[in-house]
């Protein structure tokens, strides 16, 4: 089956190996390690060595076309491309083109349900009303008015911007499972992210921008590497902690932008930061259609998943394109990809996924980015090297200001 997963154009490749040094160091093939080596490279001229222990690039962003099914998967948990970052939009826009999906979620409460994230649908359906917008404000000023005026975690942020019952049956239970600790142990920001609206406007985000990469997450990575001719070399499978040869290269002291874990970096010397993972079962069912929609989340600790992906819905142009012809995309195909998320406490050997964030880790942090500032030749950035909750435009942004800030020093 020939889908633009196992077409030669569209699988990444490391360019030859190069003979000479590199001039920087990037551990980590994530969008920051990758924003950062496409800039050093194109515009510096510069020779970058990109390692990743993972055998593939783009981090938590990769995605693969399932054999059985050809259908994109993304491996390491849903990843929908939203911005309203002009500089980030225009940056991404020269490695791939975008379709026009826009994201939209539901959520199953007590064997109902409603739209996600909570607009006029989801309070009319819950309180099985016709409230006007100006009426749902008014309920739900007087069902946060429990909350104090300055919310200090995730509880208080939660109640006082949706009051009380709609806390409790959408955001309560869903918020342990996903993060096993106590709202109110949890930063406010993590719920300032879903938007509230009191119309009937639906979609997740509320950005200017949002799509999917047309031809997957690895052909747009791909195209970022292959920009820069021969100026980037990759290397997969090669952990910065155990490669003799990076060995010698850290020796050297050459210049290295680091995106792995800070701690870790530091031999965990203060203690571990705290992170929340997760376990995805995918599976191929026998259906065209498993859910409906791409998303479903589940509000209730039973079941003990928190949400389940169906990936052929994040791409529905995909069923009229010839060349998914003969993959699960195509209609009365009779299969779907699905993949049930749950979520776990980190340990060490899990993939850390979300920084928890508590007050004591905030503490920590600051002691290990003490000594990351004393570094001379070593760069911490991204999701790990930052311990930062940061979605994709948010991390390409903060590589496209770190090289700006640091370019001279390269
Ligand atoms: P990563 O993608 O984690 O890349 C870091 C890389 O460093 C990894 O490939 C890792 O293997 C490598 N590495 C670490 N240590 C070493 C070492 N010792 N040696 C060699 N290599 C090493 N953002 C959105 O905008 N929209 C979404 O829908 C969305 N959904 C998400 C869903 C989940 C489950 C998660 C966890 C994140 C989601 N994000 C989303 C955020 C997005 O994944 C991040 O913004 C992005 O991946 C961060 O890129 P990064 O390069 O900082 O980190
Ligand atoms: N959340 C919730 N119920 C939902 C969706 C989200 O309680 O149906 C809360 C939960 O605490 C979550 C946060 O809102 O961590 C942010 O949700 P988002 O979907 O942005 O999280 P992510 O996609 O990053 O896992």
């Amino acid at each position: 089956m020939q889908t633009p997963a196992n077409n030669p154009k569209n699988n990444p490749t490391s360019p030859s190996a190069s003979n000479t040094s590199p001039d920087v160091l990037i551990v980590g093939a994530g969008l920051f390690g990758l924003t950062m080596a496409e800039r050093i490279a194109n515009l510096l001229g510069k020779k970058v060595l990109l390692i990743d222990k993972r055998t593939h690039i783009g981090g938590n962003c990769y995605s693969e076309f399932d054999a059985e099914t050809g259908i994109e998967c993304h491996k390491y948990g849903a990843h929908l491309f939203h911005t309203s970052d002009q500089q980030v939009w225009d940056y991404v826009n020269q490695f791939t083109t975008f379709t026009h999906y826009v994201h939209k979620v539901y959520i199953t409460h007590y064997g109902e349900v409603y739209p996600m994230p909570i607009n006029l649908g989801t309070i009319n359906q819950f309180f099985h009303s016709a409230y006007t917008p100006d009426e749902a404000r008014d309920l739900i000023k007087e069902q946060s008015e429990t909350a104090p005026k300055a919310p200090t975690n995730l509880a208080e942020q939660g109640i006082s911007l949706i009051g009380e019952p709609l806390f409790n049956a959408f955001i309560k239970n869903y918020t342990a499972k996903q993060w096993q600790t106590p709202a109110e142990e949890l930063s406010p920001d993590i719920i300032k992210r879903l938007p509230v609206r009191y119309n009937y406007d639906n979609r997740y985000f509320n950005n200017t921008y949002e799509g999917l990469p047309t031809n997957g997450y690895e052909a747009w990575f791909q195209n970022m590497i292959n920009s820069c001719g021969d100026k980037i070399e990759v290397r997969l499978g090669i952990d910065y902690f155990d490669d003799p040869e990076i060995q010698k290269l850290r020796d050297q002291g050459i210049m290295t932008i680091y995106t792995g874990p800070i701690d870790q970096f530091y031999d965990y010397r203060f203690g571990e930061l705290k992170w929340r993972s997760i376990d995805l079962e995918k599976s191929v069912e026998s259906v065209d259609d498993f859910q409906g929609c791409p998303v479903m989340n589940y509000a209730d600790l039973d079941p003990k998943y928190t949400r389940i992906h169906e990936f052929k819905h994040f791409h529905p142009e995909r069923a009229a394109d010839t060349a998914y012809a003969d993959t699960a995309y195509a209609a009365d195909s009779g299969k779907t990809v699905i993949v049930r998320e749950y979520s776990k406490t980190w340990h060490r050997g899990d993939e850390p996924y979300y920084p928890v964030n508590t007050a004591d880790d905030r503490a920590l942090l600051e002691k290990y980015q003490d000594l990351a500032r004393s570094e001379q030749n070593i760069i911490f950035g991204g999701r790990l090297g930052e311990y930062a909750y940061y979605d994709m435009d948010k991390t390409i942004a903060a590589a496209l200001a770190k090289f700006d800030e640091l370019k001279e020093r390269f």
